[in-house]
């Protein structure tokens, strides 16, 4: 199943290992054939090279729309060796065979990612390289077919270690051409219901290149693999500088985390566990904001990942490795806080060089059985300016920073959600409750559990403010913050029984607004 290579089609719009490629061809007798940029470097490289129009006798014409469209081309790439009448065929209309298609394709991508006008960005749909990468693909019995410079290596290796391509490699590579042209037409297809304005087209495909096979899934009889689909700065275009290989679980919280930290100005730390924070704070520095994180849940925070919205020093680094943690993610570290950490082996740290914009707009999905749900992404902010007082008392100028504070956190907090905050730190987070006032309730509690660690008296949520990220639909869940001790409320509003609750509010003297914004999150 070894095939040799006689005649290669050499048409590239990325010239990257090109000339180094066709040297290696040509020096083993090959003849090349190629199309009119791509034989101009190779003549300037001095290769020789047979260009596509001399071979067909049939000129590039329409600027090159139609380059290599043409039967002596498409019949050499898909005629069967094997069958006497694709032969006979192909010699009756002086074909020749040709046994490697390189192709890579007119970047479309990157054209629409420089934003170049409409007319540019259609003229960069490449129809020829298509068509020559599928038909090679097809016929991948014969012909060895390559959609990027990546992967000359290998076929070189192969013609140098047996004189041709292997039927292994050759199956290998048409699956690799076939994903090649869907993901250049699935750009193309987004980017046409972009211009139409359509954020959800009759067909979508979430196209993503795999940038490491996981060991496992979320169980470890689960399997699993993560992609890449884009550039938001996060996990999927992080550097890992040491530590453990990353899991499935770390990766999804090690997301949650930085999602979470990215909403705040201030240096603030994020920890999660089990894709729920269990301690926010925003300080003066990381570390300070550390210190306040951690209180809020010490006993949760064991084996947690941490986010900082900031660079991570030596400081914040003796801090955080002073307890057991799974995962630090930070924009950077400096060289200090990683020689620090580099005393623990397993300590996973990822540097993403940036943050994401929290407001930036996107899409999230999610499977359900049959299909998946698409939504653009909760880039919901409430602003100071757009809350409405709705008590007797309006809160403090200290109240109302720690409500928008709350808010934000909140909106990272699976619902039901409730998080009592103080000074810019989390002190009470109920989270994933079936009812509001159940979380309500596990976050005074918890809170409580941090203080008795802290060797507090009081709860943590004493004098604390207090959010939810849905309306209260009864009293009941204000009324278990009060008894807290939370002084104000923020929340949507919108309850057919807001007047209740604005009632009981009144009632305990708690300042409360509405942000007419709800965080779901499940
Ligand atoms: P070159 O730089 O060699 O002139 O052109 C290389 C590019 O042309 C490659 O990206 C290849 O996919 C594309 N190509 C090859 N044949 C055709 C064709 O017949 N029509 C179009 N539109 N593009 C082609």
């Amino acid at each position: 199943d070894i095939v040799q290579i006689r005649r290669a089609l050499i048409s590239v719009s990325d010239k990257t290992g090109l000339v180094a490629f066709a040297q290696a061809l040509a020096a083993r007798g090959v003849e090349i054939l190629s199309t009119g940029g791509s034989a101009k470097a190779l003549r300037d490289a001095g290769i020789p090279v047979v260009e596509v129009s001399e071979h067909t006798g049939f000129p590039e014409i329409l600027d090159g729309r139609v380059k290599t469209l043409v039967p002596q081309i498409h019949g050499g790439i898909l005629g069967r060796r094997d069958l006497p009448e694709h032969v006979a065929q192909m010699e009756q209309h002086a074909i020749a065979p040709i046994d490697l298609v390189a192709v890579n394709l007119y970047p479309f991508e990157a054209t629409v990612a420089r934003g170049a006008a409409f007319d540019d960005c259609v003229e960069n749909i490449d129809i020829g390289g298509p068509a020559l990468i599928r038909a090679a693909a097809k016929n991948h019995d014969f012909v060895a077919v390559l959609t990027e410079a990546a992967q000359y290596e290998a076929v070189l290796a192969e013609i140098e270690a047996q004189g041709g391509t292997s039927s292994a490699l050759r199956r290998r590579l048409a699956g690799e051409a076939y994903a090649r042209t869907a993901a250049y037409d699935a750009a193309i297809s987004a980017w046409f219901a972009e211009q139409r304005g359509e954020t959800f087209p009759t067909r979508m495909t979430v196209a993503g290149t795999r940038r490491q096979a996981l060991r496992y899934g979320e169980n470890p009889h689960q399997a699993a693999a993560f992609y890449v689909t884009g550039t938001r700065p996060g996990v999927a275009t992080a550097r890992q500088v040491q530590g453990k290989e990353l899991s499935y679980n770390n990766l999804n919280d090690t997301d949650a985390a930085f999602e979470a930290v990215a909403e705040f100005d201030a240096p603030s730390v994020v920890i999660v566990k089990h894709a729920n924070p269990c301690g926010v704070a925003s300080a003066d520095s990381v570390a300070a904001a550390w210190d306040l994180a951690l209180r809020c849940d010490p006993v949760s925070a064991f084996g947690g990942i941490v986010a900082l919205n900031r660079t991570l020093d030596e400081a914040a680094a003796e801090k955080i490795a002073a307890i057991f943690t799974e995962v630090i993610v930070a924009p950077d570290a400096t060289a200090g806080a990683q020689a620090i950490l580099a005393r623990k082996k397993n300590l996973r740290l990822l540097l993403t060089g940036a943050l994401p914009d929290p407001a930036a707009p996107g899409l999230t999905v999610r499977s359900v059985a049959g299909g998946f749900l698409a939504q653009t992404r909760d880039a919901g902010r409430v602003s100071r300016e757009a809350l409405k007082v709705v008590t007797k008392r309006a809160p403090t100028a200290a109240e109302l920073d720690d409500l928008v504070f709350a808010f934000r956190v909140c909106k990272h907090v699976k619902s039901n959600a409730i998080v009592y905050a103080k000074g810019g730190a989390s002190v009470g987070i109920g989270a994933g409750q079936m009812s509001r006032v159940d979380s309500a309730r596990i976050a005074a509690w918890k809170s409580g559990e941090a203080a008795k660690a802290a060797g507090l008296d009081a709860p943590l949520t004493q004098g604390s403010v207090v959010a939810s990220d849905a309306f209260f639909p009864f009293a009941d869940g204000l009324e278990a913050a009060v008894a807290a001790g939370a002084t104000a409320v923020i929340q949507p509003g919108g309850s057919m029984r807001d007047a209740e609750v604005i009632a009981a509010a009144d009632a305990g003297g708690i300042a409360m607004v509405f942000t007419g914004m709800r965080h779901f999150r499940h």
